[in-house]
């Protein structure tokens, strides 16, 4: 195939997109805003990730090298929801075996790798400046640090996060579930610490997540909704050790890995939210720029993936001729997001 197709965004999604169109044979040119797409100053939440995005990763042809990364086995989740008695969740029982804790940055890193190995081009600290689709044509003027310029591409993916940058600039509505927010706090923990399970635990109105990351590191997130529950949206430690007391398990859970806080607490969005409308003349949205769904379904970044598949070979048979590609694709997110929205009445927080 011989069309260039400008991927907006180098998180796992647009990574991954540029991987599944150039082994599909397309030009792909991937465009990140920030200086380096997995680089340190990036807010980086450190994801758990379950056995089935084994085979995503082994379509996207990065088994290997995600193996021998040092992601963190997961063997299962612990959980205290409306109950002092846990539920335990063990990967052992999954016939694809245990999940991840990731080293976010690391896996990025791995699969912009892939990409440009693959022959896409990365533009980082880049941003567009103007866009404009003309006889069937993308129009594209573009600005970093090397100047202005101006290129052109046949179609354009929105990998750009929950921002969606692209489909804002077509005018599409957001659809939001009930607001959430995440504190999220990263900790210092022992060495030996071995327990790699996630263990959640409702509070009140919201609730607490935990779970040890690459680096003798913990990830600790407080999801609330702050219609309800109103914090600082960077809460000192001493904020953060009162609001973390009224949680018995994640205290204990911190205590037994001697976690030490490392830095300010950040607040982040999420809640569930899809794209009114997820394709247009030229475009398709894919990963969180697509939908979103609550962290508590862990599905994310393999959603990320698997939608980066999906756009890719909706956009090939788009080219050979499948005007209905794009819409069969929208409507399976559609169906999935509908799916999830009616067994999420089980997730909803009791008061
Ligand atoms: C608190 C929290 C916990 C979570 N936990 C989990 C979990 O345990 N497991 C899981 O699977 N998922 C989890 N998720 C979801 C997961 O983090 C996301 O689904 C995933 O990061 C989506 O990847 P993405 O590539 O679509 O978007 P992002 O990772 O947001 O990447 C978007 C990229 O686009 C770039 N960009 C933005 N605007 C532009 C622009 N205009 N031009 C160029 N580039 C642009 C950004 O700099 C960024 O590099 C969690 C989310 C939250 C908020």
């Amino acid at each position: 195939m011989n069309q260039k197709i400008l991927v907006l965004g180098a998180g796992t999604a647009g990574c991954a997109a540029s991987i599944f169109l150039r082994q599909l044979g397309f030009e792909v040119t991937l465009v990140e805003r920030q200086s380096q797409a997995s680089s340190t100053g990036t807010f980086k939440i450190g994801e758990s990730l379950s056995p089935d995005a084994s085979k995503l990763l082994q379509q996207l042809n990065v088994w290997e090298s995600f193996c021998q990364a040092s992601h963190l086995k997961c063997y299962g989740n612990v959980s205290y929801w409306h109950s002092k008695t846990p539920t335990h969740h063990d990967f052992l029982q999954h016939p694809l075996g245990h999940g991840w804790h990731l080293d976010r940055l690391a896996f990025d890193q791995m699969l912009l790798n892939k990409a440009t190995d693959l022959g896409a081009q990365l533009l980082t600290e880049t941003r567009i400046t103007s866009i404009r689709f003309e006889n069937e044509q993308w129009k594209v003027e573009l600005n970093n640090p090397q100047g202005s310029h101006s290129t052109k591409a046949d179609f354009m993916i929105d990998a750009t996060g929950r921002n969606s940058w692209l489909a804002r600039q077509m005018g599409i509505d957001r659809l939001y579930e009930a607001e959430q927010l995440a504190l999220v706090a990263f900790l210092n923990i022992a060495e030996d610490f071995e327990d790699s399970r996630t263990l959640v635990e409702t509070e009140g109105a919201g609730w607490w997540y935990a779970a040890p990351i690459p680096g003798n590191r913990m990830v600790t997130t407080y999801f609330y909704p702050p219609e309800r529950i109103k914090l600082p949206t960077q809460p000192t430690a001493e904020e953060w050790q009162k609001l973390l007391e009224q949680s018995p398990q994640t205290t204990k859970r911190i205590a037994q890995a001697q976690g030490e806080l490392i830095a300010d607490c950040q607040t982040v969005a999420a809640h569930s939210s899809i794209l009114e409308v997820l394709y247009g003349s030229g475009w398709v949205a894919i990963g969180d720029a697509a939908l979103t769904y609550d962290p508590i379904s862990a599905h994310g970044i393999t959603m990320a993936m698997a939608t980066a598949r999906d756009a890719a070979n909706a956009i090939l048979s788009y080219f050979k001729g499948n005007t209905e590609a794009l819409n069969a694709y929208e409507s399976v997110l559609w169906a999935a997001f509908q799916r999830y929205a009616e067994d999420r009445q089980g997730f909803v927080v009791k008061d």
